[in-house]
């Protein structure tokens, strides 16, 4: 068990006091938590048991409080811009693309070195927690450090310093992340906060109304899902769409999967 006299786990430099820091942005679990009565979700473990929980996982003693800061500054920024896609007066920072069956859309209005911090934060933060809900989930070493360095340059006070010192990020780690949404957000969202590693290269995360893939090899991508391979410095955001359907058939096959 961690303490608060122990070392941030991300910079490496002050102690880790901060206590109840959110594993995933409190965003994603919303919806778990909104529209139900009681409210509450079902955290799942590697071993498919089960439990009922009020909030999306926190976990004590990882960071220190300006880690925690810096991490929320790239959640604030993130989760403003993702989430105005389903606001019709926003339509204009979306453009919308469809390939036959395949469709995504891109977010004119959102850096994509700030995605990538934010997403790199998720998957570092999921891998180093302990808890119970996230125990299926963990990168190998070499990676989990890899994400951690480049994290850490950009640990900063305000959203503003973040912009102007990301100028300086010019070459990400040989990954692959790829981020797919229904069309239309499910209420209630018959889907789950969970994480697991099915490999040693590919990790996935449900995150309620998202589900981020994660390849610590991009060459391991599939050649579709390429074009929506988010891991790049020079293009525009891409989130991927289904179906409300296809969303709700692949969302029951892992729960299913989960709880068996
Ligand atoms: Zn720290």
């Amino acid at each position: 068990m961690r303490t608060q006299n122990d070392i941030c786990l991300l910079c490496k430099e002050s102690r880790a006091t901060q206590k109840n820091s959110h594993l995933i942005p409190r965003f994603f679990g919303k919806g778990l938590f909104e529209t139900r009565n009681p409210r509450h979700g079902i955290e799942i473990n590697k071993d498919g048991k089960r439990r009922r929980v009020q909030d999306i996982v926190k976990e004590d003693y990882l960071v220190c409080p300006g880690c925690e800061r810096g991490f929320s500054i790239l959640e604030t920024y993130c989760s403003l811009r993702l989430e105005r896609f389903n606001k019709l007066r926003y339509y204009q920072e979306f453009k919308r693309f469809k390939i036959g069956e395949f469709e995504y859309f891109e977010c004119k209005n959102l850096d994509i070195k700030i995605f990538n911090l934010f997403i790199y934060s998720i998957i570092w933060r999921l891998s180093v927690s302990s808890t119970y809900a996230f125990g299926a989930f963990s990168l190998p070493k070499i990676h989990e450090e890899e994400l951690r360095s480049i994290l850490s340059n950009y640990i900063v006070k305000t959203q503003e310093d973040l912009i102007s010192s990301i100028t300086d990020l010019i070459a990400l780690p040989n990954y692959s992340h790829i981020t797919i949404r229904p069309h239309k957000k499910l209420r209630p969202p018959n889907s789950m906060l969970s994480a697991a590693s099915l490999g040693d290269y590919l990790h996935e995360i449900f995150l309620v109304d998202y589900l981020i893939l994660f390849l610590t090899d991009s060459d391991k991508t599939e050649s579709q899902l390429k074009e929506i391979d988010n891991n790049n410095l020079d293009k525009l955001v891409r989130i991927g769409l289904v179906s409300v359907d296809n969303w709700k058939k692949y969302n029951y096959t892992s729960i299913k999967e989960a709880l068996r």
